[in-house]
């Protein structure tokens, strides 16, 4: 098993909230930046004593990371370094937003040893980033990424969203050909889940707007995944032989990489169901074996650091992870990697227990459904035409 660990830093400040958004991040509150930067050290600093493993992955998330000062970041990276040992090709992502993005900003993030940066594109079409409340535009995305790559942020992953309200197909083929066109190295989709208490979510409510029906939400996911791994001879919608086309592997159910080397490592730790800290406001950790969820609120989550001195001073909650529990998520989350799986000697590594015959009757319900395979190196994954049910296997390792 991966000995080493990742680390999930969350910055919730944003300078509006998009209408589709519900995670834990506010506008507004930049004032509370210097105490929240001050705070964060301080959690990080706290686990020197029992910092023995190496970190090779952090993933600065938010909210959106680039709110925060250059000087800030610097902060975050001077604890990060004082507190773990972080590998040499460690992967370090900062989140950013498209128009956020600056010559000197990017400068100074390669500097520091950041060295992949994932931008919230979400649409190329002017009408659809209005919809989804976004400050950004299309052209400022694809300028960011030639900036990013001038400062030497070779590694730049895209986030896309599909399903949205009066979203249609032609808009969708859009996105997807633009984002094939830039210099990026992986791209995410991301199925619109609306959820309640979001601006999006009263939108709907008042009959402002109407969700795409679902076929015309699973074509789009269809679309894009058959066409960003298409083969070169076949040129996308909206594209020319002339363009320089980038191709990618599908290797997680939502997610697709230019070559292995690319894929996300920090979401793999996740998938893995491997060890990772969680440090901010709202964030959660997977330390010993414990699920560990920090307080939401940034100023309490401030006034918890401050106000003690244990390991995890701004935990709202430490729940102990049962084996059972663990060995379900290794199921669920590693069927959704899809060339990776989940193997049994792996299993067998971490358990000391045969998935067969843990899941035996679970195992026997999916063949029966033909919602799995295995693969010749005895490697279970998700049978290919099977992805958008995959919610049908993962439900099978729920109690
Ligand atoms: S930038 Fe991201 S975190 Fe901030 S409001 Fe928009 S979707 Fe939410």
């Amino acid at each position: 098993m991966n000995k080493k660990y990742s680390i999930y830093i969350h910055i919730p400040f944003c300078r509006t909230r998009c209408f589709y958004c519900d995670f834990n991040t506010f506008a507004g509150r930049e004032g509370l930046i210097p105490d929240y930067v001050t705070a964060l050290c301080s959690e990080i600093l706290r686990q020197k004593p029992y910092a023995n493993t190496p970190v090779h992955s952090v993933y600065f998330g938010g909210g959106t990371p680039s709110r925060l000062d250059v000087s800030d970041i610097q902060r975050i990276m001077a604890a990060l370094k004082d507190t773990f040992e972080l590998t040499p090709d460690a992967e370090i992502t900062f989140e950013m937003n498209p128009c956020d993005v600056t010559a000197d900003y990017a400068a100074a993030l390669a500097d520091m040893g950041i060295n992949r940066v994932s931008l919230g594109m979400q649409s190329a079409v002017p009408k659809e980033l209005k919809r989804m409340g976004r400050r950004h535009t299309y052209e400022q995305t694809a300028a960011a990424v030639d900036v990013l790559r001038s400062a030497g942020l070779r590694n730049v992953s895209l986030d896309l969203i599909y399903g949205y309200p009066e979203q249609t197909m032609e808009n969708w083929q859009r996105s997807v050909a633009a984002a094939m066109k830039m210099d990026v190295q992986h791209i995410s989709l991301y199925a619109l889940s609306v959820e309640e208490g979001s601006a999006l979510h009263r939108q709907l409510e008042m009959g402002k707007l109407t969700l795409p029906d679902e076929d015309l939400t699973v074509a789009m996911y269809e679309y894009a995944a058959q066409t960003l791994t298409s083969k070169a001879e076949t040129v996308p919608q909206g594209l020319s032989q002339k363009d320089q086309i980038k191709r990618f592997e599908h290797y997680e159910i939502s997610n697709w990489a230019v070559d292995k080397a690319h894929e996300s490592r920090h979401n793999k730790q996740y998938w893995f169901v491997l060890p990772y800290y969680g440090f901010g406001a709202g964030a959660h950790g997977w330390i010993n074996a414990q699920r560990i969820r920090n307080e939401g609120d940034i100023a309490r989550y401030i006034q918890m650091v401050n106000a003690s001195d244990e390991r995890f001073p701004a935990a709202a909650e430490i729940i102990p992870q049962e084996k059972r529990v663990e060995m379900q998520d290794v199921m669920m989350l590693g069927l959704r990697m899809l060339h990776e799986g989940i193997t049994e000697e792996r299993f067998r590594n971490r358990f000391g227990e045969e998935m067969k015959t843990i899941f035996r009757r679970e195992l026997r319900h999916l063949e029966r459904k033909n919602l799995i395979r295995w693969d010749p190196d005895n490697r279970l994954l998700l049978a290919p035409d099977k992805v958008m049910v995959a919610n049908q296997a993962f439900i099978e390792f729920v109690d």
